[in-house]
């Protein structure tokens, strides 16, 4: 029995969400990322003695959002607490957060893995303020502190340890960048760490229940990272317990390069932070009222997405599963649609086509493309054509591209170029003669019974026609010759 059949990992997530707000969770400096360093500061985010906060509402409304999205209960009444501990980017002494009583609390995330769905159970969710940056010179000799991101306001999400594979953890980091970015909450970039993970991982003798020693890991900037980090510990605790060894409890540094993680610090406990109610911030009050008015803004989201494509447009799930990978992606499925409604066929182009094309521009990883190669309308315009035989499937590929470069309309660019479908029987006729009179033996075949090279004459037909012949009546003409009629 070897010690991975011997032992079942246990992992529980910790998110950290840099929400997308104009300006910080305590003052009025804006919150974006990118900007020379200690550009976005004033005293409250320096943390100056004497200043008050003043909390940013649209982070509680954020908040709630994530909260109602992910089916958490909302707080009525929850509280600010001080983290206090000594660190250079940290200029207060204290981070302010929130403790015994976070603004959401319970609720769940439906994964899917290797087609197996799973629930996975939240803890909570809470806001907190972020950090400066440290920045370590190449030389090692200076350290220099990037207060701008200090006080851009963070969601933190807790995972129940309910995980019980590296795929697993992925699966629910990526459902959950999904929704965040869905809720337009969080651009959910992992390099750039506005979203981040920390990954709790512990392992135990399998049919048991107790929990392990868990370590904590930190920075991975990346779901492969993340993935890899987990199941470089499991071995790692699996190999020391095997030997007889006790996993230490302490936090754990990813290096990717060496593809190994290494102790950073022993754990502190939660005693170690003094938590206390900050004083300069009142309870956080949410009324029903406010509750309401997040929830009738919220937008539709990925899984009743979902489900809608499925039930009311007949996709097939995996056509609605990409459909829906992304909020953006999904509009634009719709906008096509709503230009021409024949919505297999546009999730045909979209799968297919549209997401090259994204991929070749390098848009794919845009938060959200509002500039599309091709705009919705004309792809619904183009699919048209196809439908109503005016081009056939391969030209309509032709014309694509060159929508993708001109940007011009379907229909010009068929006008323009002389791509017209030809449904006169007239030229048709004369190419299957043509044709016919090119392949007597194929046709004797034929006649002798060999229906399979009907498929032989189109294609030969469609090559004389340049491809502009229209298919249906290519058949149908050719059958008739064939047959003789
Ligand atoms: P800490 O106080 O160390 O931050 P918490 O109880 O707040 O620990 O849990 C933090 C995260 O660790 C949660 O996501 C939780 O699900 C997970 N976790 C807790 N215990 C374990 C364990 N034994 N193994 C794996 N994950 C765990
Ligand atoms: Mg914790
Ligand atoms: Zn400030």
């Amino acid at each position: 029995m070897s010690a991975g059949d011997r032992f079942e990992p246990v992992i529980g997530l910790e998110v950290h969400a840099e929400l997308l707000t104009a300006s910080k969770i305590f003052c009025g400096c804006s919150a974006s990322f990118g900007a020379p360093p200690n550009q976005h500061t004033c005293p409250v985010c320096l943390g100056m003695p004497g200043v008050l906060p003043v909390l940013n509402r649209r982070v509680v409304e954020f908040a709630i959002r994530a909260g109602l999205a992910i089916r958490c209960a909302i707080a009525p009444r929850s509280r600010w607490a001080r983290k206090n501990y000594f660190y250079p980017d940290l200029a207060k002494g204290y981070q302010i957060s929130q403790y015994e009583l976070p603004i959401c609390v319970g609720g769940h995330l439906d994964i899917v893995v290797d087609g197996v769905a799973k629930r996975v159970r939240l803890t909570r969710i809470h806001m907190e303020e972020d950090t400066g940056k440290n920045i370590h010179d190449a030389h090692g000799s200076e350290s220099l502190v990037d207060f701008n991101r200090c006080g851009v306001p963070l969601l933190e999400i807790v995972s129940e340890p309910d995980l019980a594979s590296p795929a697993e953890a992925g699966a629910y980091l990526r459902t959950l960048r999904t929704l965040v970015r869905y809720l337009e909450i969080c651009d959910g970039n992992m390099e750039e760490g506005s979203f981040r993970c920390d990954a709790n991982v512990s392992v135990r003798a399998r049919g048991t229940t107790a929990l392990g020693v868990k370590v904590e890991v930190k920075n991975m900037n990346s779901f492969r990272a993340v993935e890899k980090a987990i199941a470089y510990e499991i071995a790692r605790h699996a190999r020391v317990l095997e030997e007889g060894g006790t996993i230490v409890q302490e936090t754990r540094l990813w290096d990717a390069d060496r593809e190994e993680t290494r102790p950073m610090r022993s754990k502190e406990s939660a005693h170690d932070y003094r938590y206390f109610p900050d004083p300069d911030l009142p309870p956080l009050v949410v009324s029903e009222a406010l509750v309401a008015e997040v929830r009738r803004a919220m937008p539709e989201l990925p899984d009743a997405r979902r489900t809608r494509f499925v039930a009311a447009l007949k996709l097939p799930e995996y056509d609605a599963e990409v459909l829906t990978s992304r909020r953006d992606l999904a509009d634009y499925f719709e906008a096509v649609v709503a230009a021409h409604p024949n919505a297999k066929a546009v999730s045909n182009w979209v799968m297919g086509d549209v997401l090259r094309l994204l991929k070749e521009r390098k848009l794919d990883d845009a938060l959200t493309i509002t500039d599309w190669p091709v705009a919705a309308a004309h792809l619904g315009e183009l699919i048209a054509l196809i439908d109503e035989g005016a081009i056939s499937g391969k030209i309509a590929k032709t014309v694509f591209e060159e929508m993708g470069t001109s940007g011009g309309t379907p229909r010009a660019i068929v006008a323009a170029r002389g791509l017209t479908q030809v449904s006169d029987e007239g030229p048709i006729v004369a190419a299957i003669d043509q044709v016919l009179a090119a392949h007597p033996d194929k046709v004797a075949e034929f006649r002798a019974g060999k229906d399979k090279l009907l498929g032989f004459f189109v294609g030969q037909v469609m090559k004389a026609t340049a491809g502009k012949a229209n298919p249906p009546l290519v058949n149908r003409l050719l059958t008739e010759k064939l047959r003789g009629e």
